[in-house]
Order: C-alpha cells, then sequence, then structure tokens
C-alpha cells in the first residue's frame, strides 16, 4: 500500500501545556522516531504536510456558534473582557481547566488536526494513496457545540461527514481505552456508518457510555456496536474479542472506506485507565485492522488517546510500520536513543499477573457483552 503520514510541527508547538495528560510531547517523539528509522526514505511512504481546515468543512460537523466561539476564546478576546464574560462563554462550551482548558492559538491547533484528517482523506478519495495516518487526530469526544474529554473539534466525525458527501460508506473503528461517544452520537440514527467502539467500560470511567445496549436508532439500529471490557483485560481476552465482532461485521458491512481511530491508551501502563494491553497486543490488533484494509482499499488511521510518553511513540512507530510496509530493527536507533534514553520498540516486559477470580470476570463480563450484541442485532448481522 502507498502511505501518507501527515505531519507538521505546528501540530505540537501549541497545546494544553506539558503539566496536561495530553502531552505535544507525544507527537513530537512520535515524529522523532519515525524519523530517526528513515521511515520517510521509501518511496511508498509520504510525508505530507496538512493544509489548514476551513470554517465550512468544520461546518460539516459542528455548530457555526461552537466554532465562532472557539475561534474567540482561542484569540483570548472573550478571557481579556470584563466582568468574567469571557470564562462564562468557555463553561457554556464546556472548556473546562480541569480537563479541556482555553489555550491560545486552540482554534488553529484544533483545527489543523481536522485539516490532516482531511487532506489524507483527499488524497485517500483520490486515489493516490491508499492509507493516511493522521496521528494527531482522533479526537472522538468532541460534540457539534461542545468541547469533551480534551477534545476541541471531532476530526473523525468531520472526516466521515465529508466521505459520506463523496458517496462513500464509511466503518469507524475505535480502540481507543475511552468510548467513541462523539462520533457515535454523530451517525446514531444513519446505517451509511458503521461505528465499532472496544473501550474500558463506562463504569466510574470517562465518558460513561458505550455499553452494547447503545445499538443506534432508526434506519441506524445494528449499526453501533460497543464492546465494553472491565479493567485488567488483558492482550488475550483484547484480541479473541476483537476478532468475533470486528472482522466479521465490517466485512459483512463492505464499506467504501475503513477509518480507524488508534489510540494507546489501553497501554498496560497508561496512566488515565486500567486496560492492561501490550505493544504485542496493539500492533496485532493493528495487524487485523490492516488485513481487513487490505481487502477495502482504503484506510484513514486516526490517533488518539495514549498518555504514557515513552509508550505512544513506540506502538504508532509500529502502527506506521504495518500501514507502510515497514519492518524497523527493534533497538532504538541511537539518534533518538541518545534523547530520550535506549531500549526496545516492542515492549520487553507486561503487567503484573491478574488474580484468577479477575481474568474469570473479566472473561465473563466479555462473554454477556457479546452475547447481548447478537441478541439484538442478529435480524441485522449474520453472527459466526
Ligand atoms: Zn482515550
Amino acid at each position: 500500500m502507498e502511505a501518507a503520514f501527515l505531519c507538521t510541527d505546528e501540530l505540537w508547538s501549541q497545546g494544553f501545556g506539558e503539566t496536561h495528560p495530553l502531552k505535544p510531547e507525544r507527537l513530537k517523539r512520535t515524529y522523532e522516531l519515525l524519523k530517526a528509522y528513515h521511515a520517510f526514505d521509501t518511496p511508498d511512504s509520504h510525508l505530507v504536510e496538512p493544509r489548514p481546515v476551513s470554517r465550512e468543512e468544520l461546518l460539516l460537523f459542528h455548530t457555526a456558534e461552537y466554532v465562532d466561539a472557539v475561534a474567540s476564546l482561542s484569540d483570548g478576546l472573550s478571557l481579556s473582557k470584563g466582568r468574567g464574560e469571557g470564562r462564562v462563554q468557555a463553561r457554556r462550551y464546556n472548556f473546562r481547566p480541569d480537563e479541556t482548558p482555553v489555550f491560545p492559538g486552540m482554534y488553529e491547533t484544533a483545527g489543523l488536526k481536522v485539516g490532516a484528517a482531511l487532506t489524507g482523506a483527499r488524497l485517500i478519495a483520490e486515489g493516490q494513496v491508499q492509507v493516511a495516518f493522521s496521528f494527531a487526530g482522533g479526537m472522538h469526544h468532541a460534540r457539534p457545540a461542545l468541547a469533551s474529554g480534551f477534545c476541541i473539534f471531532n476530526d473523525a466525525a468531520v472526516v466521515i461527514h465529508w466521505l459520506l458527501r463523496q458517496g462513500l460508506r464509511v466503518a469507524y473503528v475505535d480502540i481507543d481505552v475511552h468510548h467513541g461517544d462523539g462520533v457515535q452520537a454523530a451517525f446514531y440514527d444513519t446505517d451509511q456508518v458503521l461505528t465499532i467502539s472496544l473501550h474500558q467500560a463506562g463504569i466510574l470511567f470517562y465518558p460513561g457510555t458505550g455499553f452494547p445496549e447503545e445499538i443506534g436508532t432508526g434506519a441506524g439500529y445494528g449499526y453501533s456496536i460497543n464492546v465494553p471490557f472491565l479493567p485488567y483485560t488483558d492482550d488475550e481476552l483484547y484480541l479473541l474479542t476483537f476478532r468475533q465482532v470486528v472482522p466479521p461485521l465490517v466485512r459483512q458491512f463492505a464499506p467504501d472506506v475503513l477509518v480507524t481511530q488508534l489510540g494507546v491508551d489501553t497501554h498496560y501502563r497508561d496512566p488515565l485507565a486500567l486496560l492492561m494491553l501490550t505493544t504485542q497486543g496493539y500492533v496485532a490488533v493493528v495487524e487485523e485492522l490492516k488485513a481487513l484494509a487490505d481487502g477495502i482499499g482504503r484506510w484513514l488511521a486516526l490517533g488518539g488517546g495514549g498518555y504514557a510518553v515513552d509508550v505512544v511513540p513506540r506502538a504508532w512507530t509500529l502502527a506506521y510500520g504495518l500501514m507502510s510496509g515497514q519492518t524497523f530493527p527493534d533497538e532504538l536507533p541511537p539518534a533518538y536513543g541518545e534523547r530520550y534514553g535506549p531500549g526496545w520498540l516492542h515492549d520487553t516486559a507486561g503487567p503484573e499477573p491478574a488474580d484468577a477470580w479477575v481474568i474469570e470476570d473479566t472473561r465473563k463480563y466479555v462473554e454477556k457483552g457479546i452475547a447481548a450484541l447478537r441478541a439484538q442485532t442478529q435480524d441485522v448481522w449474520r453472527w459466526e
């Protein structure tokens, strides 16, 4: 496959800052690691600079009122106005200092992530590449008129709307540890987009949704699929479950484009969540997605969460290696190792083994979830 990697340092030059979990450093290091592996020096792998997004493109998903509010908060005008007006406006759109804080230039930075997804989608739609990785995107929680969960503009929802306008049906697979609630809600009533989200169950866990009962409505009934996992779910159970649900449903749906959100906060060392995947498990899942994408011929991959800064660059480098048909030596290249410490591309350790009763609980929970999915969708999907 011809692959494009959407990147510019403007994606990480501004952000929530280094004390926020979504550190710009994650993106910078990923690019540096790929560069150190000479990942863009082969003819089938293209480093592509994303173009900015237009206001009209944002309006494919977001409301005009919200887009204008983000613009005015971004340039600081509203915040500097008297009587706390800016703070009131920020709160109205769910910008909160403890979660999704306002920062100067956020319109441009958040917008560029959408521009990157659209740049990739256009290259794919025109047949110039078969796969594009917009690693700075995957902002799956943002709503039409609300910021949410570190997400300001929802690049996934915007780009899927754009793809639908090109007459292309989309299967969206979200492997971030958090439920892809914003994308699910955007396409809840249509059968033109199949959304599948696998995540840590929303029991005392953000965003609190993503249960098998959320199945879609009207024409969209059966086209929203949710697979929640309990804490301590490991590589083995995750993969087994993924294979039971994702390939059979995506193949039956037969989309024109596969869009994936490749958050890596499922990792056992992630500070925000409690799933116990390793890079080996993550790679096995991305391999499954690649096999599906090979059959479809068009794959737009987006980044997502992942808050362990030494894990994210390795996981996304491995993912891009699969997309662009490259295998990198497992020892981290000296140019990267000298800066961040030597090490290996794959994990060399794993999580502490969980107690037998915990493993049994995680397994039973998944079985119950899949049984519920099957029961509700037997008129929509053939389950093997
Ligand atoms: Zn996440």
